[in-house]
Parts: structure tokens; C-alpha cells; sequence
């Protein structure tokens, strides 16, 4: 943990009793600081009090007593309306910060050499921060990985010269850090999303753009640059700032850009030898290749060679429930990508594979499968379950062969029987719901732990021809 001493003997109210909101409280306590706490939730405020911090509701509480107000990213600040809290906070003259402004300020207030690298983007930031976290340990760097994914940041380890912080940010995040500062920070991509939070595209846009504020002069800014929103933010940032652009479309002069399946660095218009990607079965897909691309120029500014990185890549395990592959049985991959709970991200799993038998539903999204027409021809039949079972079949029509399974137990052993009799090379029995998993199970997570449990007992029922991959 990191303690937070720059609020020291001041009160500071926290709401929102979550994962961060209960990391803050811990580390502005053991800094000085009495951090008070509430939750619109009983349950929220149950946890507060079961980890013996003080809980009052803030709704009655004297606001000018507290010198900042510090809010769970999950609370809206500005869209669809500000949080009544965001009000009062603002009536009373407090500032709203999050908690990785606390660490950033602490950050500063230390003078800490920890480097800080941040990502962001609408899709692609955990994967892109858990890989940048490998090839930088991978290469014997000592690394803290944390923010939006896995650990709240202010739970990573204490400052240290010799540690490199690997944040992960949601635009939300960003939102509640002005003092956001990196060594170098990366703009994965920015297309429509979430925009019920944040009013307007160009407001989200604007938003995601803040992750390049206080970037030292030495800092790099990494863009990925095949969507014009991304590509805009890239041609408007200040000469002298290291801006290093990220293609999976087209080549680069200053940056890196996927070439016959290989990642290439530009560096002053010059191509470096390429760092083959295919085959890395854990970054498959073009979607991958930005992530990696990405994760190659965040390593990169921070002084790693191409071998280095090189050697990182091709040993990340993968993040789990993202077209994870869990086993193999004969010939048939299975692959479990359960994060897919909308059908843009189902559609990444589709364009990775080639003889497909796929598993969907669950509860369906706006647009149901819409867009996923031109990979039907590569799936050999769909299974559907859950309650967009029947909706789902209506949409395939005759364009799939498909199956109503209802569960995904069913599913899988009527999509395994297939595969196993397919005379594909790799036939892939993939779960890719493109539907959020709640009628069925409690979050997308449970849904993929499912699925390899399922795989698992088929696959010990057919003995030696199991591998683990
Ligand atoms: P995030 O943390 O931004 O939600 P993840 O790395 O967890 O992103 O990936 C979630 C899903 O988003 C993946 O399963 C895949 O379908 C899709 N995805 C991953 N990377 C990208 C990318 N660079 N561009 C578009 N979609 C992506």
C-alpha cells in the first residue's frame, strides 16, 4: 500500500465504498489523514464499517469541513448528471479527485523516480497494460501493474526508484486525476462507447486525450492512429512532444506498424528488422497486433531494445476470458473469450479463426449480432443459449447452421461432437457470447470459468488426446 501523507491531520470525505474507495481510505489513514466515508448502498457502507472506518452520511455531513472529496470512478461526475455528492462538493467549494490523483500527487510530493507509464482507449487497455507489465518484467524490470485493472493503484507497492507503475485508465479515471503525470502514456483507440457517461464523442474524445497532460518533456506520447478520432488527437500534439504512432493499417514514419504479421518500428522514417507476431497464440487477431504495437512503444520509451521486447511477446500468457485458449483436444481449440459481451468484440473473436463453432447469448445487447454478417461464412454452426437464444437464431436466419442449446453445457458438447468430426486444420469451438451473461451467470467471469471447467471434464474424458495450452 501506499500511504497518502499529503492530506495529513485534514478530513477527506470518500464516496463510493468500493475497491478503490476502501484502498483510498486505508492509504490516506495511514498517511495522517480521517477519511469519512458513505455509500448509497447498505452493503457499501456495511464494508466501511466492517473495516472499522468512520461512516456518516455525507448527505447531512458539514462540507466544509473536508479539503477534498474523493469519488469511486463508477460515479457519475458529469453525465447523464452529476452525483448528488458531485453537487454538494461543489456547492462547499471542495475539490473531487480520485484516487489516482492521490497517487500522482503523492507521486510528486515524494519526488519519486517510479516511472509511470498510463493506457487508455476505448478497447484494449487491459490487455495492453498486462502486456506491457510482462515484457518489462519479463526483461528483469521490476514492475507494479494496477488502476483500472486487477489492484486499485493506491494498494500497489510503495514508491521506489527502480519500480515502474503500469497503469491502466478508464476515461472515468481520467476524469478525477488533473495531476495526471507518465514518462510515457499511451491512446490505444477511441470509438463510441460509454458515451451515456460522458455526453458527446468529442467529449469522450477530449477526455481520453488528458492522458498526454503532464507528460514531462522527456515524455512519449503512444497513439494509435487507425481511427480519425485517435489520429486527430496525434496531429495536434505539440511539436517536441515524443508522439510515437501505432498502425495495424498502414506504415509509420515515427512509431511501429504491422507488416506480413510482423510488428515494425519507424524511427526517423527508417524501418527496424520486424519482430514476427504470428504464432504468439495469446496475441492473435489485428486487434492484438494494436495492443502489442502499443505495448512494443510504451517498452520502448522507457528503454527497452527490440530484443527485449521481443523475447516479452513471445512469452505472454494471455489475459484470461479474452480469446484465451484453455485446451485442445485432438485438433479442436477451444477458446474462451466471455469478456466479448457486445458484438464488436464478439466480432474480434470471429476474424481471429477460421472453422468456427460458435457459442453465443446471454442477455443481448442494443444491435444484437448486427455487423457480424461477413463472418458467417466461417462459422461451421452456432449454439445459442441463454434468454437472446431464440432472437439470435431469428438473426443468423439461414445465413448459420444453428443450434437452440440453451445452456452453455449443452452448447458445448454439441459444438465439441461437431469440431471433433470437422476435417479442419484447427477448428475452434469458441465462446463469444456478444451478450452480456447475467440471465445465466453472475458477471462474464463466472460465465468463462464455466466454460473451461466444462472443456476441462471433457477433455479428462478423452484422456491423452487432452493438451493444456
Ligand atoms: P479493455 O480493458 O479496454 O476492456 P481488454 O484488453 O480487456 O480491453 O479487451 C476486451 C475485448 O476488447 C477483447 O476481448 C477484444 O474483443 C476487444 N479488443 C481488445 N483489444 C482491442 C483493440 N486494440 N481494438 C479493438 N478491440 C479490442
Amino acid at each position: 500500500m501506499i500511504p497518502v501523507t499529503i492530506f495529513n491531520g485534514k478530513e477527506v470525505a470518500i464516496f463510493g465504498v468500493g475497491r478503490s474507495g476502501l484502498t483510498a481510505a486505508q492509504a490516506l489513514q495511514a498517511g495522517g489523514a480521517e477519511p469519512l466515508l458513505w455509500d448509497d448502498s447498505e452493503k457499501g457502507r456495511a464494508a466501511a464499517k466492517a473495516q472499522g472506518f468512520a461512516v456518516a452520511d455525507l448527505n447531512s455531513a458539514d462540507w466544509s469541513r473536508f479539503a477534498a472529496l474523493v469519488l469511486a470512478p463508477g460515479v457519475p461526475l458529469t453525465h447523464p448528471r452529476p452525483h448528488w455528492t458531485v453537487e454538494r462538493a461543489k456547492a462547499a467549494g471542495v475539490e473531487i479527485i480520485g484516487d489516482n490523483e492521490l497517487f500522482c500527487r503523492q507521486h510528486r510530493a515524494e519526488g519519486s523516480r517510479a516511472r509511470i507509464i498510463a493506457i487508455t482507449g476505448t478497447n484494449g487497455k487491459s490487455t495492453t497494460t498486462a502486456l506491457t507489465a510482462h515484457i518489462l518484467s519479463a526483461s528483469g524490470r521490476r514492475v507494479a501493474m494496477g488502476g483500472n485493472i486487477g489492484t486499485a493503484v493506491l494498494a500497489l507497492e510503495p514508491f521506489a526508484d527502480d519500480l515502474t507503475y503500469v497503469l491502466e485508465y478508464s476515461s472515468y479515471q481520467i476524469d478525477l486525476t488533473p495531476g495526471l503525470h507518465a514518462d510515457a502514456a499511451c491512446l490505444l483507440n477511441i470509438t463510441p462507447d460509454h458515451i451515456d457517461r460522458h455526453g458527446t464523442l468529442e467529449h469522450y474524445a477530449t477526455v481520453k486525450a488528458r492522458i498526454f497532460d503532464g507528460l514531462g518533456p522527456a515524455g512519449v506520447a503512444v497513439i494509435g492512429v487507425d481511427d480519425e478520432l485517435s489520429a486527430a488527437i496525434a496531429d495536434r500534439m505539440t511539436a517536441g512532444t515524443g508522439v510515437r504512432r501505432i498502425s495495424v493499417r498502414h506504415p509509420v514514419t515515427e512509431g511501429l506498424f504491422l507488416r506480413d504479421g510482423a510488428l515494425v518500428e519507424a524511427v526517423w522514417g527508417k524501418d527496424a528488422p520486424p519482430v514476427k507476431l504470428a504464432g504468439i497464440g495469446s496475441l492473435r487477431g489485428v486487434h492484438n497486433a494494436q495492443n502489442a504495437a502499443a505495448a512494443f512503444a510504451l517498452c520502448r520509451a522507457i528503454g527497452l531494445s527490440r530484443e527485449e521486447i521481443a523475447a516479452g511477446l513471445e512469452t505472454f500468457p494471455g489475459l484470461a476470458h479474452r480469446m484465451e485458449p484453455v485446451a485442445r483436444i485432438g485438433r479442436v481449440l477451444f477458446v474462451n473469450d466471455s469478456k466479448a459481451t457486445n458484438a464488436d468484440a464478439a466480432e474480434k473473436a470471429l476474424a481471429s479463426f477460421d472453422d468456427i463453432y460458435w457459442i453465443a447469448g446471454g442477455i443481448a445487447k442494443d444491435g444484437g449480432l448486427a455487423g457480424l454478417e461477413s463472418y458467417f461464412p466461417k462459422i461451421r454452426r452456432a449454439y445459442f443459449i441463454g434468454a437472446a437464444a431464440e432472437s439470435s437464431a431469428r438473426e443468423v436466419g439461414g445465413g448459420v447452421p444453428h443450434r437452440i442449446s440453451g445452456t452453455l453445457e449443452t452448447a458445448v458438447h454439441e459444438a465439441a461432437a461437431d469440431a471433433g468430426v470437422s476435417d479442419a486444420a484447427e477448428p475452434a469451438v469458441l465462446l463469444s457470447p456478444a451478450c452480456a451473461s447475467f440471465d445465466q451467470f453472475s458477471n462474464f467471469e463466472i460465465r468463462g470459468d464455466a466454460f473451461r471447467t466444462i472443456v476441462e471434464a471433457l477433455a479428462a474424458g478423452k484422456g491423452a488426446e487432452h493438451e493444456a495450452v
